[in-house]
């Protein structure tokens, strides 16, 4: 479970260091899906609503890394789905302390070409999603930015020439993000 954990994990930080997973003091796995009871949401009226989530996996910040079983055996295999690649996601995007889809770029990279990429794939597959769409991404990454961001990063990683195509600033902003240098 270990071998198989950390060989996804390491997918995305090859070329950029280990250092980025410092905060990763501890991976939980459970066996299967799990159930997070009562969490709270505000929403934009402030009401709040309390709510069970049905999780793959979490990640906290300044936490652990939190992953079912079943979802990392299911992890990887070119079905354009990676638990691992998109937890860890969460934690690239989390090194500057906001969850917000973008993680710390390189020199040289351009926070604006980033924040274009993604707004505009963002708003396309929101606007998909909207129309009741069949989308190919999982609509799941239309809820905010930093999930959107994970999104990609698995798909990056496990269904790189789908994306090109379906995105391909995106694409071109992950590979300059993930294999500076390419
Ligand atoms: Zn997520």
């Amino acid at each position: 479970m270990r071998v198989r954990i950390a060989a996804l994990a390491c997918r995305p930080i090859l070329a950029l260091g280990l250092d980025c997973y410092d905060d990763v003091r501890s991976v939980i796995v459970h066996p299967d899906e799990f159930v997070v009871r009562g969490r709270e949401e505000v929403d934009a009226a402030g009401v709040v609503h309390v709510s069970d989530d049905v999780l793959s996996g979490e990640a906290w910040e300044q936490g652990p890394v939190i992953l079912a079983w079943q979802e990392v055996l299911a992890s990887g295999r070119g079905d354009g789905f990676d638990v691992v690649a998109h937890e860890f996601a969460h934690k690239l995007d989390l090194l500057d302390g906001d969850a917000n889809g973008t993680p710390p770029l390189h020199r040289g990279m351009s926070r604006e070409a980033w924040a274009q990429a993604f707004q505009w794939a963002y708003d396309d597959l929101c606007a998909r999603v909207e129309r009741g769409e069949d989308t190919w991404l999982d609509p799941y990454a239309a809820d905010d930015p930093s999930e959107f961001f994970a999104v990609c990063t698995e798909l990056y990683f496990d269904v790189p020439e789908r994306l090109k195509i379906e995105y391909p600033a995106v694409f071109s902003q992950l590979t300059a993000f993930y294999h500076p240098g390419r």
